[in-house]
């Protein structure tokens, strides 16, 4: 199955319904939309043979539903570049992925031109609006295992590397969504928050087969208010937020909108503290899903009901497998941790992806006979519930003891004067490494010391405590390790 089929099916259900809206106003219905990508899909096909990549670099518009729907039916390949990246890393991934061609918003579109190793389309412009005029192509009949999507990870420790999801990677992704984590109806709606070239754009498929309404903020960034403003206005909101898109949630103080339905959130740790606030300001709208793009969106998950009932051990973890998709945690002899031991998650599935793009050496280390080696730490409680620690490359080892940066996190965040807190290891020649803690907030160090003495082990207490303002992030909100290990020389 081709993934136009979601669209082709919400068309034939729901014509006449809006599909898709810039912040409250109607742009298309269902029928709309499938004919605006069966009009694009026959333009490309007329220049792009099957299997072409063409990537999309744009803040979020609504035009990106149309065009993932078009290379899709054009049998090709979209590669969604993220469109905070400089013009220069933009043009490192068309290179990497061969692309044949670059949509871009008129922004982007000035910024990339020079850089650009091939065409720069720009969306919305007057020969984007020509290429709806040739007439409808038919709707593909594709083999699942073609490749629809070129996942750039976001690189927070190396260079970007083109996950390569098939139509059934996809397609398992989105209905182990509609099995797990939302199962919205036509009188709900989808709010693109979070980048649509990554975390939103991956739920555009499963919303769009229920005939849940896909709108895209006017202003084309994350704005808090605007967001709420926007819950507000359509039908049984959902949408995927990174964890420190919902702090700036719970700054703005104001209350849910009653349509607000479902807040996805994952992609980076969201700590218990900031979690309960969250629900406490919001309700229990809140479900996890823990993935990698190795493994879209679909590693293990907790449902809504899951964070009613939750204790905070339940609250800390990253929930349970997904439907469809086998998880384990294996020891350093490569066999099965029991409960309660830490090794790493691997995953299979028809969601893992088929290999890195070009890059045999990094598929060989990744995938091993269908398992995914997600280089996440984690373990297993005795009811099934994986707890992430941190990625292997970031576990402090300090005098032989592992110490996991995110439980010395956690403590510290407890701490009412603590913002926000980053732990990492540096090195040392009595210990190996030694633990370091970066802290933006007021608490000193010394009060910081007392504080954690009540509740995590004296060896894994920071040895020194770096006050700063801010912590480094990458454009999807990602704290980068490596950055401050850099800090430490
Ligand atoms: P990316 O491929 O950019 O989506 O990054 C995936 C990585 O983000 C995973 O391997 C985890 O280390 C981290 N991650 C994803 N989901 C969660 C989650 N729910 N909680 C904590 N970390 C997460």
């Amino acid at each position: 199955m081709n993934l136009f089929a979601t669209l082709d099916q919400a068309a034939d259900r729901f014509g006449d319904r809006g599909a898709v809206y810039c912040g409250e106003q109607q742009l298309h219905t269902w029928s709309q939309l499938r004919q605006r990508a069966l009009r694009l899909a026959a333009s490309l096909r007329r220049v792009h043979a099957p299997g072409r990549r063409i990537a999309i670099a744009s803040e979020n518009r609504a035009e990106i539903i149309e065009l993932f729907y078009a290379v899709w039916a054009a049998e090709c390949v979209v590669v969604p570049v993220n469109f905070k990246l400089h013009p220069r890393e933009m043009a490192q991934i068309l290179d990497d992925c061969g692309a044949a061609m670059v949509f871009a918003s008129p922004k982007i579109a000035a910024e990339l031109t020079p850089h650009s190793p091939v065409g720069v389309e720009q969306i919305g412009g007057p020969d984007y609006d020509q290429l709806f005029t040739a007439p409808p192509a038919d709707a593909p009949v594709t083999d699942p295992s073609t490749l629809a999507w070129l996942f750039y990870t976001s690189g927070t420790t190396g260079r970007s590397k083109g996950a390569m999801l098939s139509h059934r990677s996809l397609t398992a992704m989105t209905v182990a969504h509609l099995a797990d984590i939302d199962s919205p109806d036509e009188k709900c709606s989808l709010l693109h928050a979070a980048p649509m070239s990554h975390g939103s754009g991956l739920y555009i498929a499963p919303y769009v087969l229920r005939g849940a309404r896909q709108v895209v903020a006017a202003s084309g960034v994350f704005d808090p208010e605007e967001f709420l403003d926007l819950c507000a206005a359509h039908p049984g909101s959902s949408a995927f937020l990174a964890p420190t898109m919902i702090q700036r949630l719970v700054d703005t103080g104001r209350k849910a909108p009653a349509a607000l339905r479902t807040i996805v959130y994952g992609g980076g740790p969201m700590y218990v503290d900031g979690l309960k606030k969250a629900m406490a300001a919001f309700g229990p709208v809140f479900a996890q899903i823990y993935g990698q793009g190795e493994s879209p969106m679909t590693i293990t998950g907790l449902r809504r009901a899951d964070h009613e009932l939750a204790g905070d051990e339940i609250l800390g973890s990253v929930g349970y497998p997904r439907s469809g998709v086998e998880v384990a945690v294996l020891g350093q002899d490569g066999s099965r941790a029991e409960p309660g031991q830490i090794g790493e998650i691997v995953c299979r599935g028809d969601v893992v992806m088929s290999g890195y793009w070009n890059n045999p050496a990094a598929t060989r280390d990744t995938v091993r006979q269908g398992w995914l080696y997600t280089g996440d730490m984690g373990s297993f409680d005795d009811r099934g519930y994986l707890t992430l620690h941190d990625r292997s490359k970031d576990v402090v080892i300090s005098g032989g003891s592992n110490i996991y940066p995110r439980e010395v996190e956690e403590a510290l965040l407890e701490h009412p004067d603590v913002a926000e807190a980053c732990v990492v290891g540096a090195p040392d020649p009595e210990w190996g490494e030694v633990v370091v803690a970066f802290v933006v907030g007021s608490a000193a160090g010394d009060v910081l010391d007392a504080h954690l003495l009540d509740r995590i082990a004296r060896f894994k207490r920071p040895k020194r405590y770096l006050f700063v303002d801010d912590l480094p992030k990458n454009s999807y909100g990602k704290v980068l390790k490596r950055e401050l290990r850099a800090r430490l020389g």
